[in-house]
């Protein structure tokens, strides 16, 4: 029996292996056994029901609260050549007989339908001339007073159960309390069920807390190193939301706002756009969400702060699907405790109050833990998280706490900021501690100060990461009445004088991004053209663009370069239906590609992984650099945009390594006097963001051509700066 799960498994989904409990639980619904399953979400669920149903000749019943979402899963089962259909009130008429007219001839494995439905008179008839084998009840704890989400329709299912009961009962939910998992039991009656629990883990997901300082700063910063990719905020109100969705989009990202205020229509809208793929970001209150499945949403940012660690885990579990890394934010203020505090202290109901304060304790907890993230989230389902460091938390990435002494570093920083009166960026504290002669130094007579070079040992970076950890620990704040020029707090005054000490690390992980993202290294260049296809046949047929594949089969295919169907066949996600549908398509990708570049199939072996222990790519091409590669020649030899070589280059002397500039050089392509004015915008705005110096050419300059004028600016002050150039 196992054997057959297993072929499913490959060849019409395409999966190499199933995770862990997956098995069982199909072992036990196969054998006509009733079954709980509790699992996160974004756990594999679905899976669970799906393939029994495909091993059976008789009908799944698939309950599900969600319209939205039955659409979403027939759509990506008809992708994988299944026969599922839905039962609902959109349907048309003509769509509705001809889809009942499959049921009853039994060409339908799976019937999604809403449990109102159910119920209906006609519906029953129709499912008596079935043969049901399975009744799969997703999101069960609908169905419990006691779960978060109770629907009273969902109370009528124990009748559904009784009128079946030669069908398997299988209940799923990402909710574990005892009391709503003991209720769902007693709903549906089922007595002799197998339990399965599984561990709410979720090991692609980074979490990841900051201090809330300036929020929409600290979320512009976010989303600059993540260009690209795709993901949600959630904001606590609707105001907010709207807000902070129009900022976004002033500062140029394609951002969408959602929350119940918002007209139905337009509503949908945003939603579907986001689906598709066509817009990157949902600012959202938490009315966004549930039933959205689609795969590669990259990361959840929480604005402000979530309602309590079940909702939270529950918001960021829509991160990550594909299983690719994806990065948890939480923005933490105590301003935001008092807001909440102040609306729990509104409640008039005793009880409730209580609850709500003891939610938002917990969260507090979690939001200054020191340890692991992991242990305080899984202790919340009742699991005890065992390894010491998970690799996927701020915590065991960067220890809090067990930090150097940087009191020194911190002092110097601060008396600086204070020498120069209070009304500078960071950028050029750093400079006039770097000892840089910049024309704005010369112009302030900065180069007076006693402040003046005495950083030179350390590398921008650092002294970057330190301006940012004086932030977040409060020691400094930005003052907006003057640009953001920073200013000293009295805690920044105590570190001063040398009354308080200042621990943290500041040398920081590669470009900020998500720790582990790295992990997983295919060819950019193609995998942006795979995109485009996918996007292309989606549009054709009229569906998400993760319905034909996810991100993480274009992220295989595209560092295995298949050129054959036999090793198409070998990439994640790609089944024996999804192969003769778009197999051809993507192979010609693929092929076109690698014609043009010289390359051959990886997929004879293992394919071409970035181990993150060994050198880490920019290392490596910074290296090259130097011994004389040109900027083009790292492109193509790695299959990567020139934009991330100059990415690469970029992180490299951010590290304090020299760069010759000669080869830059010859990439200057502005007329001199303009060069000259992006120098200087470098020196006003600093050069760690493409983003202001774009916005200062009122975009006129491409962020490639800003690229190369930074890395010629840097290299420039390290040779300045450091003898030891090449
Ligand atoms: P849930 O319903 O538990 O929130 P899903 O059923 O939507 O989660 O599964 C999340 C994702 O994981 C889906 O994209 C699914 O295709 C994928 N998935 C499930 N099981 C496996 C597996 N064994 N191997 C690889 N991917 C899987
Ligand atoms: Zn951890």
């Amino acid at each position: 029996m196992l054997e057959r799960a297993r072929g499913i498994l490959k060849d019409v989904f395409g999966y190499d292996a199933f995770r862990p409990l997956q098995e069982d639980i199909i072992a036990a619904i196969a054998a006509g056994r009733d079954a709980l399953v509790v699992m996160p979400t974004g756990g594999g669920k679905s899976l669970c029901y799906q393939v029994p149903a495909l091993m059976s000749d008789g009908l799944t019943v698939v309950v599900s609260p969600l319209i939205s979402l039955m659409k979403d899963q027939v759509d990506q089962l008809g992708a994988l050549g299944v026969d599922a259909v839905l039962l609902n009130s959109t349907l048309s008429d003509d769509e509705y007989a001809h889809n009942a007219d499959l049921v009853r001839a039994g060409r339908a494995r799976l019937l999604y339908i809403a449990p109102e439905s159910l119920v209906k008179r006609e519906v029953l008839s129709l499912l008596d001339s079935a043969r049901v084998d399975c009744l799969a009840i997703d999101e069960a704890h609908c169905i419990s007073e006691w779960g978060h989400d109770f629907r009273p329709e969902y109370r009528r299912l124990s009748g559904i159960r009784k009128r079946f009961p030669g069908a398997a009962c299988a209940a799923f939910t990402a909710t574990a309390t005892a009391r709503v998992r003991e209720d769902i039991k007693r709903s549906l009656l089922m007595e002799n069920s197998a339990d399965f629990i599984a561990s709410f883990d979720r090991e692609n997901l980074y979490f990841e807390v900051r201090p809330k300082q300036d929020s929409l700063a600290q979320t512009l910063d976010f989303l600059e190193k993540n260009r690209g990719d795709s993901g949600i905020i959630y904001c606590f109100s609707r105001s907010q939301v709207d807000l902070l969705a129009g900022r976004l989009a002033r500062a140029g990202y394609s951002v969408r706002p959602y929350h119940a205020g918002l007209d139905d229509k337009v509503r949908r809208e945003n939603q579907e756009l986001f689906i598709r793929d066509e817009v990157q970001i949902m600012v959202a209150t938490i009315a966004f969400g549930m039933g959205i499945h689609k795969t590669n949403v990259r990361f959840v940012i929480h604005f402000d702060l979530p309602k309590s660690i079940e909702s939270y885990y529950q918001e960021v579990g829509r991160a990550g699907r594909d299983g690719l890394p994806a990065h948890c934010l939480l923005l933490f203020g105590y301003g935001d405790t008092q807001k909440i505090r102040y609306f729990i202290d509104q409640k008039s109901d005793e009880m409730e109050r209580r609850v709500a304060g003891l939610h938002l304790e917990a969260l507090v907890r979690y939001a200054e833990h020191d340890k692991c993230r992991r242990a305080p989230l899984l202790a919340h389902f009742g699991e005890e998280y065992g390894a010491e460091n998970c690799g996927m938390c701020d915590n065991c990435v960067s220890p809090r706490g067990q930090g150097e002494d940087i009191t020194t570093q911190a002092r110097m920083f601060l008396s600086c900021v204070a020498r120069t009166g209070c009304r500078f960026g960071a950028g050029h504290i750093i400079d006039v501690l770097r000892g840089s002669e910049s024309q704005k130094i010369l112009d302030n007579d900065h180069h007076r100060l006693s402040t003046y070079g005495i950083g030179r040992e350390l590398p921008r970076s650092e002294w970057q990461a330190l301006s940012r950890r004086l932030l977040a620990a409060g020691a400094l704040f930005r003052d907006p009445e003057r640009h953001g020029g920073l200013d000293i707090t009295e805690k920044g005054k105590a570190i001063m004088r040398g009354d308080e000490a200042f621990f943290g690390s500041i040398r920081e992980a590669a470009g900020g991004r998500t720790p582990g993202a790295r992990l997983v290294d295919y060819d950019e260049t193609l995998f942006e053209l795979l995109r485009a296809k996918r996007k292309e046949i989606a549009s054709l047929e009229n569906v998400p663009p993760y319905v034909v594949f996810s991100d993480k089969t274009l992220a295989d295919m595209a560092s295995r370069y298949p050129q054959g169907r036999e090793s198409m066949l070998a990439v994640h996600g790609v089944g024996a239906r999804k192969l003769a549908r778009y197999g051809d398509a993507f192979l010609g990708v693929v092929a076109e590609y690698c014609r043009e570049k010289g390359i051959g199939d990886r997929s004879v072996g293992e394919p071409p992984r970035h181990d993150p222990l060994k050198t880490p790519r920019f290392m490596t091409v910074g290296e090259a650099y130097n011994a004389g590669k040109s900027i083009d020649d790292l492109a193509a030899e790695y299959g990567v945009k020139t934009q991330t070589i100059l990415n690469n280059l970029f992180h490299f002397l951010r590290e304090g390594n020299p760069l010759r500039s000669g080869g830059i050089a010859t990439l200057l392509c502005l007329e001199a006097e303009r060069g000259k004015a992006v120098m200087s915008a470098f020196d006003e705005l600093g050069a760690e963001y493409l983003k202001p110096v774009f916005e200062r050419f009122n975009g006129e300059l491409s962020y490639e051509l800003i690229g190369i004028y930074r890395l010629y600016y840097l290299a420039g002050k390290t040779e300045s700066d450091s003898p030891a150039v090449r």
